[in-house]
């Protein structure tokens, strides 16, 4: 294996939506590869962190699940504080699960910086015959309130044909597009931790602007 100098970006990443739209399913599909039916509980850690490599970068991401706040529908803002990426999860059978994306929005774009990269999830599509948000509806809702580019996946935590794991790959691609990309001059306070694995003598093959 040829080395090269890396460095790990960190990104915190939150998962926000009403109870019962599959969010700590996802979150567990997506580590351990499983589905529990009927699960009640959260996660145990208040995160789980999942190291992936995109374009030569080598990326850690704290995911962050609730705890079951969001039934009392006033998030922390300690919860998401400090996040680069946000999943926005609804439950295809239920426009309701659908409407109280938008309370979740509004609040990330009042408190967060233009920088928070957004994703809509909506799960459950293993369940079509109970559909009540159609794929275009919400298509033309998030093109709307976040723009053309937004990532927006459909997707089943049951029976992922791994559609969840395309949802971080290209999460995690959006993080690192936007920090090679944006102008050295033009950074705000860091968007992700940069931690330094090695001394950067080397020229960095990762994320080129180390
Ligand atoms: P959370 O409250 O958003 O964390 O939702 P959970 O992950 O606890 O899931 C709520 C319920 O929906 C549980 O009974 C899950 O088994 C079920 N569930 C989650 N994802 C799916 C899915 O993709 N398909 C189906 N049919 N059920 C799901
Ligand atoms: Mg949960």
């Amino acid at each position: 294996m040829h080395s090269s100098w890396t460095s790990n970006l960190e990104a915190k990443v939150v998962i926000l939506g009403s109870q019962g739209v599959g969010k700590t399913s996802l979150v567990v599909r997506y580590i351990s590869k499983t589905f529990a039916p009927n699960s009640t509980s959260t996660i145990g850690a208040s995160f789980m962190t999942k190291k992936l490599t995109v374009d030569n970068c080598k990326v850690h991401l704290q995911i962050w699940d609730t705890a079951g706040q969001e039934r009392f529908r006033a998030m922390s803002k300690l919860y998401y504080r400090g996040a680069q990426a946000a999943l926005l999860v609804y439950d295809i059978t239920s426009q309701e699960s659908f409407q109280e994306l938008h309370s979740w929005i509004e609040e990330l774009k009042r408190n967060m910086s233009d920088e928070l990269v957004m994703v809509v999830v909506a799960n459950k599509i293993d369940l079509a015959s109970r559909r009540e948000v159609t794929l275009e509806q919400a298509r033309e809702y998030v093109t709307r309130v976040l723009g053309p580019d937004t990532l927006l996946y459909e997707v089943s935590a049951k029976e992922d044909d791994g559609a969840i794991d395309d949802i971080f790959l290209n999460l995690t691609r959006n993080l690192v597009d936007r920090k090679q990309y944006l102008p050295r001059d033009k950074r705000r306070p860091p968007p992700m931790n940069i931690i330094e694995a090695d001394p950067p003598s080397k020229p960095s093959s990762c994320c080129g602007i180390f």
